[in-house]
């Protein structure tokens, strides 16, 4: 029934591409795995019936406790227990779960001024917005910031969320090579006439768009350079922290402490509590003037579903301990982010002295371990699975094809013993797909 009828195209009519029909029918059952219970350093996934193909759901009735390489859970935060949990409880308690309406209608509740309050005090501006999802964040707000005869120049390996934000806006859309300032600066210099004083540039607005870690290259940006450009060619910096706010830092402050950069030079830090905060939900963060223009005219503001209040709580309680504010836990929030950095660099350092290749920068908590041949991305995670281990699998459309790789996602909340047995089951499977490099070459590196 897929198949072209009636003399218009089918509503799903995505089925005749190849990666779809060959490749990615047939290692389905690496992704979306039904799981129950806290996705925290362990999660509970549920067996499927193998050749489960249409997705429905049916199951063994197994319960496989793994250890989870697979969740954004960066700190530790996702839990069912401890002092988050409990201010969650109350908050529930005290506000249900939704207030029913946007923060334009019944209105803004205390928890969301004063979470707003603590993200801008945190990341270090003057103000900041939160919205009830993090991809929303980009989408709805970018579109906010540029129209119709603006110019968005952005990395060619930006998330999906900024790319729909950037379609959005209507403005016109140029992409550098990822991670490339030379490119970013050429692509800059063709866009502004140069010489002209800036009231005579071609663009009523050029926002550079960036991620402050690239979730599937385990990145950094070039920031300090980037900065730098945007004082010499005076264009609107926009930085997705999704995965660097928690994550990066001595003070886990982001991709800006990482660097040392001044969190004034950039002019508008997204960013989302679905990774280093266990919670839901972005935020933007910038002037005061940014943030009352959103408030009034940003559609996530407006039309969308104020952030439930225990989910606030989950925020502000978990970034009160990053903060070191939480007398009673002064000091787990700082173990937390220093448990984080040593276990990544522990787990990279690792994988590479086995002879993996491995991309990333050191220190980031996301290690891709490359693949390259597609056929080796579901026998990588079904070993995985078989040794009790959840990874993510990643290839076309998030990567290239020939490029395909596995996310190792590090948290806080690993033990040794959970990285060592991690390390164990990976070089036995890489012996068997044949993943390890000479040893040597590695070490010439
Ligand atoms: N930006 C980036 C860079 C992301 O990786 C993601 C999701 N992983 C988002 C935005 C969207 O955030 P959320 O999952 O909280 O909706």
């Amino acid at each position: 029934q897929l198949r072209e009828q009636n003399g218009y195209a089918p509503m799903v009519s995505d089925f005749e591409s190849l990666w779809t029909r060959r490749l990615y029918g047939r290692i389905r059952d690496c992704f979306n795995r039904p799981i129950t219970g806290v996705a925290g350093g362990r999660v509970n996934l549920l067996e499927r019936v193998s050749k489960d193909f249409n997705n429905t759901f049916q199951f063994t009735g197994r319960v496989l406790n793994v250890l989870n390489l697979a969740s954004y859970n960066y700190l530790g935060f996702a839990q069912s227990e401890g002092p988050c949990a409990d201010k969650v409880e109350e908050a529930m308690h005290a506000n249900g779960i939704t207030q029913g309406s946007s923060r334009a209608e019944v209105g803004r509740s205390r928890q969301l001024a004063d979470t707003e309050d603590m993200v801008a005090r945190f990341v270090g501006t003057e103000a900041a917005l939160i919205v009830s999802m993090g991809y929303a964040t980009n989408a709805l707000n970018i579109p906010t910031l540029v129209g119709k005869g603006c110019l968005i120049i952005s990395d060619e390996l930006n998330h999906n969320s900024l790319v729909s934000g950037a379609r959005l806006s209507g403005a016109t859309i140029r992409v550098f090579k990822h991670n490339d300032v030379r490119n970013l600066e050429k692509q800059l210099r063709f866009s502004i006439a140069q010489g002209q004083p800036r009231t005579h540039r071609p663009w009523k607005k050029i926002l550079v768009v960036i991620e402050g870690l690239y979730s599937m290259e385990g990145q950094f940006p070039k920031l300090p350079e980037i900065v730098e450009l945007r004082r010499k060619y005076g264009f609107y910096l926009f930085v997705d922290e999704a995965h660097s706010i928690g994550a990066l830092g001595k003070r886990g402050r982001g991709v800006c402490d990482h660097f040392g950069v001044d969190p004034r030079e950039v002019d508008v830090l997204m960013g989302t509590f679905t990774k280093s905060f266990g919670a839901a939900g972005g935020y933007i963060a910038g002037s005061r003037a940014l943030i009352n223009y959103l408030r009034l005219h940003s559609h996530s503001a407006v039309y969308a579903e104020a952030m439930s209040v225990p989910v606030l709580a989950q925020i502000s309680s978990s970034m009160r301990m990053i903060m070191g504010e939480d007398r009673e836990h002064a000091l787990e929030g700082q173990q937390h982010l220093e448990q984080l950095a040593v276990n990544s660099r522990y787990m990279a350092r690792r994988l590479a002295e086995m002879g993996f290749m491995t991309m990333g920068d050191p220190g980031s908590p996301v290690i891709p371990l490359l693949l390259f041949n597609p056929a080796k991305i579901p026998a990588f995670s079904r070993e995985c699975l078989r040794r009790n281990i959840a990874v993510v699998v990643v290839s076309y459309p998030a990567t290239s094809i020939i490029t395909g790789r596995v996310r190792i996602c590090i948290s806080a909340s690993h033990t040794r013993e959970d990285l060592d047995y991690a390390l164990e089951q990976f070089s036995e499977i890489g012996d068997l797909l044949m993943l390890k490099f000479h040893k040597d070459k590695v070490a010439q590196k």
